[in-house]
């Protein structure tokens, strides 16, 4: 461990001596001054960790000298010495964000114990810096990487396309016939364009989530028709409920709503699409909007995998998923509920899960502000 650098400030020579002796014996760096005055000075030419201050001085108040090194030198700690601690004295000392104080007299074993506390805290907070350093580098990474990826998925979409329009002419041209060679060039270029628009909705939700990470959403509120919204929804879902034979059924208030069109759209698609992965065949979706007190309520339910009640909480946080064996197929990167639950966040809503258990189904509900 680093050798640690403290300055004591007393006005009492002594106290200085002892502490300065039972520092040095211990191999710590120390500075010791009688002058508060001239501490400042002393603290301008080492990079001290911790300062023990004595609470009365002549010359100077020890509760200001606390402002100032808080204010100017904001990484030392400091330890407040006084005789007469009267519980208000040592609260405001605190308050001024001193980190303990000690009474004096005090034996040199409480000095110590409460130096290790203080280089503990110090610790802490230097691990604190650096993880928050890692997590924004983490973040511009993962935004960089989705941006740059974007480009080289939009053309391979875009060539995607090409060829399907090719094969149609051909098509065409031979009378619909297709010779073994062209079914299995369909297939593959099936295989290619399915995973494409996969990659490019992972791509776009991990962009958008970075982006919403960092606070760059803004919202275009408009006021719109819940019906009309809903339905674009489904008429866009139904392809995908249809071939697991699910059956989508609806019941929608009549009542506009002030959001943003594309991101309560985006919530809408995100749990009607889940809620179509994870219930098996032949089962059921429901959608209801209603309107309850000055609320407009939403609840997307299924009869399918349900959630078990110690995941309840878990899933809308980041790369959050239940159960890889289950969710494997269909490979999200758990960020689609944690979007949904910023936007309906920005939105001042609330949204939330409840489900009896594994198997048993789950109901997703979200409720915004008329
Ligand atoms: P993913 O991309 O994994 O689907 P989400 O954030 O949308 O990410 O969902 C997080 C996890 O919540 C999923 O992995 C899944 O385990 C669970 N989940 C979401 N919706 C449902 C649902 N309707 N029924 C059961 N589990 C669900």
């Amino acid at each position: 461990m680093e050798q640690k650098k403290i300055l004591v400030v007393d006005d009492e020579i002594e106290i200085l001596r002892f502490i300065e002796k039972a520092f040095q014996k211990n191999n710590y760096f120390v500075k010791v001054t009688n002058e508060p005055l001239e501490a400042e000075n002393i603290l301008k030419k080492n990079n001290f960790d911790i300062v023990l201050l004595d609470l009365k001085m002549p010359g100077m108040d020890g509760m200001e000298l606390l402002e100032i090194i808080k204010k100017n030198y904001s990484k030392v700690e400091v330890i407040i010495m006084t005789a007469n601690a009267t519980l208000e004295t040592a609260l405001e000392c605190l308050r001024k964000g001193a980190i303990e104080y000690l009474i004096k007299p005090f034996e040199i074993a409480e000095l110590f114990a409460t130096i290790e506390k203080a280089i503990r805290v110090i610790e802490l907070k230097a691990q604190l810096v650096s993880m928050k350093e890692l997590e924004k580098l983490k973040d511009e990474f993962m935004s960089t990487v989705s941006h740059e990826l974007r480009t080289p998925l939009t053309a391979i979409s875009g060539a995607i396309e090409i060829l399907y329009e090719r094969e149609k002419v051909e098509d065409e041209k031979r009378g619909g016939f297709r010779r073994q060679i062209d079914k299995d060039m369909h297939k593959l270029l099936s295989i290619i364009g399915r995973q494409t628009k996969k990659m490019k909705e992972l791509v776009n939700n991990l962009l958008d989530f970075t982006k919403m990470e960092a606070g760059f959403i803004e919202l275009k509120k408009e006021n719109i028709p819940i019906k009309k919204l809903v339905q674009e929804v489904i008429d866009e879902i139904k392809p995908l409920a249809e071939t697991k034979k699910i059956e989508i059924t609806q019941k929608i208030c009549s009542e506009n709503i002030n959001c943003d069109y594309e991101y309560i759209k985006r919530v809408i698609t995100n749990l009607l699409s889940n809620s179509i992965k994870y219930t098996q065949e032949n089962g059921k979706v429901s959608i209801v909007f209603d309107k309850v007190g000055d609320e407009i309520r939403c609840v997307v339910e299924d009869t399918g995998v349900g959630i078990a009640k110690e995941n309840l909480d878990k899933i809308f946080e980041k790369f959050y998923r239940v159960d890889q064996s289950l969710t494997r197929e269909s490979g999200g990167f758990g960020l689609g509920l944690s979007i949904c639950h910023k936007i309906i966040e920005l939105h001042n809503g609330k949204i939330w899960v409840e489900s009896e258990g594994l198997a048993k189904g789950s109901k997703f509900i979200f409720t915004l502000p008329i």
